[in-house]
Parts: structure tokens; sequence; C-alpha cells
């Protein structure tokens, strides 16, 4: 593999915006799937209650490769910026209970994709996030889920092949964020009590009030937030 450069923090949403725009978590802005909102005074979740799109910088927005291509295609993403999104109910139900299954429906449907469409840019994933985080990243689940990605993903070749031609396309894989697996790992809140903080409870439906907080980024590292004492 050449040219691979990581992208800090290790989650999915520094590490998708990092490929959409080129730039760094820190000037995409998207520095972790949590994040303290200071205005509100509560814990803003990317999956629940806030917007990537919205929190991207503009700096990000400005040279991401959606726009860029003007015509793209997107299956699965997180932070939505393509010029048409597919869903596919089917495949989102696999997920929940039979990721193997979702990774054959999920190349069908995008394959479908090139025929019917042609698209420009067509930018999909298949996220084994879950089993990894429930099993580990040595798992049988994970080994499974990899071996069955490289079984489905020659049909996806093959469709890319009839509707462009050999040689006439270029496919880039990303993976997403690492993993690994502790034992033990700093429970940040309980420190920011012992040291006489309110954190905010890292809950999404919070209501206390709270003048600090800490998230948990991948249990590795945590971002910490503190009000100033007199700007708050
Ligand atoms: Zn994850």
């Amino acid at each position: 593999m050449d040219n691979v450069i990581t992208c800090f923090p290790t989650v999915t949403e520094a590490a998708e915006g990092g490929i959409i725009s080129g730039l760094f978590a820190g000037e995409t802005n998207m520095v972790g799937e949590r994040y303290f909102s200071r205005k509100l005074g509560k814990v803003m979740h990317y999956k629940l209650n806030a917007s990537p799109e919205m929190d991207l910088s503009p700096k990000a927005k400005e040279r991401i490769i959606d726009t860029i291509v003007g015509d793209s295609i997107s299956m699965g993403r997180l932070i939505k910026t393509s010029h048409e999104e597919v869903y596919d109910l089917l495949a989102k139900s696999y997920g929940k209970v039979d990721s193997l299954k979702m990774i054959s429906r999920i190349i069908e449907t995008i394959s479908k994709v090139v025929y019917s469409k042609r698209p420009r840019l067509l930018f999909f994933t298949i996220s084994s996030d879950t089993i990894s985080h429930m099993y580990g990243r040595n798992s049988d689940e994970v080994q499974a889920f990899i071996k069955e990605v490289g079984r489905n993903f020659p049909r996806l070749i093959n469709s890319l092949d009839d509707v462009f031609g050999k040689g006439q396309y270029l496919v880039f894989l990303f993976s997403d964020h690492g993993i690994t697996n502790v034992r033990n790992h700093l429970d940040l809140p309980s420190l920011l009590l012992d040291y006489g903080f309110k954190p905010a409870s890292t809950d999404v439906i919070a209501s206390e009030e709270s003048n600090a907080a800490a998230l948990s980024n991948g249990r590795r590292m945590g971002l910490l937030y503190f009000a100033h004492p007199e700007r708050g």
C-alpha cells in the first residue's frame, strides 16, 4: 500500500471528512462522533441530534469531492453531501441482524446503480464497525466479514467493466477508523467529578446542568471541554 495517510482521531466522522476533502480533522471540524456544544450546553451526537454537513468547516465545504465532481451518488455515507443518495431498507435491516447478508445486498444495489445511472462518482460504505466493536478486530466474525466482501466485490467490478469498459474507471478503497482490543480505559467523567467539575452526561438526552464534558473517542483518547470561568 502506498501513500497511506492516517487520520486522527480515529473515528468515522474524522475519517470520512478527510476522505471527502483531503483535510485533517482539525481543518474539517469533524473531530469526533460527539462533541460538547458550549452554546447549547449539551452533548451533540452526529448519529442523533447533530448534522456533520452543517458543522463542516467552510474551507472543507469548498473542496469536498462531491462538489468537485458535481454528479455523485452515495449509499451509507455519514456526511451527506452527495448529489443523490441511495437508501436500501433491506440492506439496512440486514445490517442490524445479519451483516454478511448486508454485504451482498449492498454490492447488488450498487451494481444496479452503476448500470442505471452511470455515476461520475459512486461513494458507498460497507461497514464492519458494529461487529468490530462487539467482537474485536481479530475475531472470526470480522474475518468472515472481510472474506465476504472479497467474495462479492468482483460483482461490482464486472458491472464497472460492462458500463465503462475495462481500465476506464478508478476504484479507491478507504478504511474506516482503526480499532484495538483494550481491557481498561480512563473514565474521564469520573475523573472530572473527582476534581469537583460537573461533567455533562455522555448520554445524548441529558438535562442536568454541567460545566464540563468529557467524551471518549474510541477509548484510547478523550476530548475534554471546560467552560471559561468568565466567558463561559
Ligand atoms: Zn466505530
